[in-house]
């Protein structure tokens, strides 16, 4: 019942530091959001409540402006370190550049780098002038590039002269509202020759600034955070996240990841995704922690010796990089230093029990798996420090978190009655996980979308598109999606985005895309095409389309492998039947849906 995998006890007075939390039911029972609101400061003269606020400058009001904020391991592998009074210097210059700009409060910035410096004064110093900071992934494409900064009215964007003239240049013309561009690592009489409309030397813009910006009374409801994220149909959908969400990040990673003022953080999500953020930005430094950022990809050796190096003691990364190390071998990580390290925490696709298990073996410390998504805003539901751990679960819902597996219609989707109520499931029946909202970080729509926001809720509940199950202790169990979107190496792919890309090029008919089982990126995004008369099924063809496609979506979006059909499985109305592609794909009987996600999970299981 509880998996095939023993188990993991812990012995809570064997743990090098005390827990915040060390009784689940106790502080599941005496939670109060008063109570988390009470771990922060809020703005002087109770103006309101700024993130910039409380990662920052509090710090500096407790006497800890010296402390370490951020160590970046800068590609080369030099270390540069940023205390928390030099962080706010350089925040407060971003925001009155911005300032200066006329950039103003509520109006977006968006960012398009790498882990460099400036994108965590950039992120920090938007938020400080009370505008809202919209991160992108540095891994995409021009096409997705154009979607989010035209759906989200970007007016700025801090970016680098390579990057952008890779994926900002070729659809410039299509962001006619984008006013500034802010280019890191650029001389004054660089940004002036690069011909780019609206360019600024960042670093000299910032020289000219004064290093003063008090934070002006800020409403909790204010937009701070923009994160766009993929549905299973239609463009990306930018989730809106207010001031307040700081609340729940910080209390989140108190109780989720046990962060003290002591510890040496590393998270290893890019901030173009919303953990990057959420917990490789605000919530560590809301704690006063030193955070590692490393600039550089995945690499065993490298990943081992940061640990090792920067003495890192707690650590928030992902299946899929665990995975990568568990095929490094255990032998590696015996040869480091890794002693420092107190707790690993992972996140953003299921976990497969081997890989906790691994954990404990080769890390000395099992990895702790939690749920949550970009809507949520923080972390939901996860295992502790101080709680046994069922290798395979994602552990159970946070103190002040109320998570429910709801009962499932036809369409695999939670039922909703006439009336609009839903039915929780049986303990160990597969459905909707669905969360009741009132948590702080809770997204507050997705912008310009307010059907798309409406239809995530029924019967008081907020619907999270994940199928899961809840065992008769609490623990909940990740299954699969209940939509047709990707998760593919941690990110979240919607097939649409790539089906429009693909269709785009002139011999493409009709696209289907889906993600099949990839033992280490999880799922891995395959293309299903027809050709239009008169193109030739050859490999040449197909290649030909892979580097469209990677040209225009970016490695992170484009489909890894495309095969070419006569035609795809439609319904009457002409959509394509993605699941039916899968089902053919896995070899799984085609009608039957039930059958084709058990499948899924065991197909999870072997890997
Ligand atoms: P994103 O909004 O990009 O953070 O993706 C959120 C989605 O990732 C969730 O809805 C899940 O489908 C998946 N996910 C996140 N955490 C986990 C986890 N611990 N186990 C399984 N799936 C997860």
């Amino acid at each position: 019942e509880l998996g095939d995998y023993p188990v993991i006890r812990k012995q809570v007075d064997q743990l090098a530091v005390v827990p915040y939390l060390v009784d689940y039911e106790r502080e599941t029972s005496s939670f109060t959001l008063d109570e988390a609101r009470s771990w922060l400061d809020g703005l002087p003269g109770k103006r309101g409540l700024n993130i910039a606020y409380e990662a920052v400058d509090r710090h500096l009001a407790h006497g800890r402006g010296d402390h370490v904020a951020i160590r970046f391991v800068r590609l080369s592998g030099e270390v540069e370190e940023v205390s928390y009074a030099a962080l706010r210097t350089r925040t407060s210059q971003f925001a009155h550049v911005l300032r200066d700009l006329g950039v103003q409060p509520g109006e977006r910035v968006f960012s398009l780098c790498g882990r460099v410096p400036d994108l965590y004064t950039a992120l920090l110093g938007t938020v400080r002038a009370r505008s809202t900071f919209a991160p992108l992934f540095s891994a995409f494409g021009p096409e997705p590039v154009r979607q989010r900064i035209v759906r989200g009215d970007g007016v700025a964007l801090v970016t680098t002269p390579a990057l952008y003239q890779r994926k900002v240049a070729p659809v410039r013309d299509q962001m006619p509202g984008l006013r500034h561009v802010l280019l890191v690592d650029t001389t004054a009489a660089e940004a002036a020759e690069s011909g780019i409309p609206g360019a600024v030397s960042l670093s000299e813009a910032m020289h000219a600034a004064s290093d003063v910006f008090d934070i002006e009374p800020t409403d909790p409801e204010e937009m701070a955070l923009l994160h766009f994220t993929s549905g299973t149909t239609g463009t990306p959908k930018g989730a809106v996240h207010v001031h307040d969400a700081v609340v729940w990040h910080h209390a989140s990673a108190r109780y989720a990841l046990d962060l003290h003022p002591e510890d040496v953080y590393w998270c290893t999500a890019d901030p173009g995704w919303v953990t990057g953020t959420s917990y490789g930005v605000v919530a560590p430094l809301t704690h006063g922690v030193t955070m590692v950022v490393d600039e550089g990809e995945f690499h065993s050796r490298r990943w081992y010796a940061t640990l090792a190096e920067q003495g890192v003691t707690v650590w928030y990364t992902a299946p899929t990089a665990i995975r990568m190390l568990m095929k490094a071998g255990t032998e590696l990580p015996a040869s480091y230093d890794l002693s420092a390290l107190r707790f690993v925490g992972s996140v953003g696709e299921p976990l497969n029990p081997e890989a906790v298990v691994w954990g404990a073996e080769a890390l000395g410390l099992p990895i702790h798996d939690n749920w949550w998504q970009t809507e949520t805003g923080g972390i939901m539901i996860a295992n502790y420090l101080s709680a046994d751990v069922r290798p395979g679960s994602m552990g159970r819902p946070l103190p002040g978190v109320h998570a429910v597996v709801l009962r499932r219609g036809e369409d695999g989707r939670a039922e909703v009655a006439e009336d609009g109520s839903v039915v929780p499931a049986e303990d160990d029946q597969v459905g909707e996980l669905a969360l009741r909202p009132g948590w702080p970080s809770m997204f507050r729509g997705y912008l310009h979308d307010d059907d798309r926001y409406a239809a995530c809720f029924a019967g008081g509940y907020y619907l999270t598109g994940d199928l899961a199950r809840r065992d008769r202790d609490g623990y909940f169990w990740f299954v699969g999606r209940a939509d047709d979107v990707i998760k593919s190496a941690g990110h979240l792919v919607g097939p649409f985005e790539v089906e429009s890309a693909l269709m785009a090029h002139p011999a493409v008919a009709e696209a289907g895309v889906i993600g099949v089982p990839d033992p280490i990126m999880g799922q891995r995004i395959l293309a299903f095409v027809a050709l239009k008369p008169g193109f030739e099924a050859s490999d040449a063809t197909r290649r030909e389309l892979l580097g469209h496609a990677r040209r225009r979506l970016g490695p992170a979006v484009a489909p890894r492998e495309i095969r070419i059909s006569e035609s795809l499985p439609k319904t009457r109305s002409g959509k394509i039947m993605r699941r039916l592609l899968r089902a053919r794909e896995l070899g799984l009987p085609e009608g039957d849906l039930s059958t084709l996600e058990r499948a899924e999970e065991e197909g999870r299981h072997e890997r």
